[in-house]
């Protein structure tokens, strides 16, 4: 139980009364001034703020969890944009739940689709894949690929476009299933790094005709920044997927305390 003096119980009850639909809450969750400590009450040492980025289409939080040291490079990462593409998830937990982080300053958002997620499906609550979604070459498609009735029409859309446009990071890994390849259709050599690091082959997921409207394809078009494709296999095997945190650090150059998934 909670003593009187914890402010978190009644916010908690603000957020679950207020989510559906509401468009004010995205900012209010700002990190909190330790954000030391989860929802739940374990610790997590290695995450320095919690923010609320903005809600699905069934009031569904989308959590990014903040890491590392402000002022280094930035880097955002994605995961379960596609709700039926989860194992790529427990990357980003593993960075959230182990060791403080260094020398990178480090966003994980790891279900950026949580409707799809609690529905097992790729698309969102509206039957849209965000990934067709985004404003940069935006055409409507129908089918596995509905794109929405327009560009940036879906809540999870706007959310992401705010959040990254804020962030303005170095780099994105956005990553999905079940391609089993990293896309090296821009910045092949950082590609190359990638793939090598997560020992991932290389390809070009030019996705044929269906290519509009992608979160990466907008972000390389609208920012300084670079946005790349992971795309694991159908079912990664647990011990490549324990391993690639501390890979993913070592390719920015950044470590975590302890020993955690590095050697
Ligand atoms: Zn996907």
């Amino acid at each position: 139980m909670r003593g009187p003096s914890r402010v978190r119980s009644p916010l908690r009850r603000l957020l679950a009364a207020a989510v559906v639909g509401c468009a004010l809450l995205p900012a209010v969750l700002e990190a909190s001034a330790s954000g030391s400590t989860s929802g739940s009450g374990s610790a997590r040492p290695a995450v320095i703020g919690r923010k609320v980025v903005g809600h699905s289409l069934q009031g569904r939080p989308i959590v990014a969890w903040h890491l590392g040291e402000p002022g280094k490079k930035k880097v955002v990462l994605i995961s379960v944009m596609h709700g039926n593409e989860p194992a790529p998830r427990r990357i980003l937990t593993d960075l959230r739940d182990g060791a403080p982080v260094h020398d990178l300053n480090l966003w994980v958002v790891p279900v950026y689709n949580p409707d799809g997620l609690a529905h097992h499906t790729r698309k969102n609550a509206h039957g849209v894949d965000l990934n067709r979604n985004y404003p940069y070459r935006w055409a409507p498609l129908d089918g596995g690929y509905e794109s929405g009735p327009k560009p940036s029409s879906e809540p999870e859309t706007r959310a992401m476009k705010r959040f990254l446009a804020r962030v303005d990071p170095a780099y994105v890994l956005s990553f999905h299933q079940p391609l089993h390849a990293v896309d090296v259709t821009q910045r092949p050599a950082l590609s190359k790094r990638v793939a090598r690091a997560l020992d991932l082959p290389r390809t070009r997921l030019t996705c044929g005709s269906t290519c509009h409207g992608t979160m990466t394809m907008w972000f390389n078009h609208r920012f300084d920044g670079f946005a790349l494709t992971v795309e694991y296999g159908a079912s990664p095997p647990a011990s490549k997927l324990a391993a690639a945190p501390g890979k993913i650090l070592h390719l920015f150059g950044a470590w975590r305390g302890g020993v955690v998934g590095v050697s």
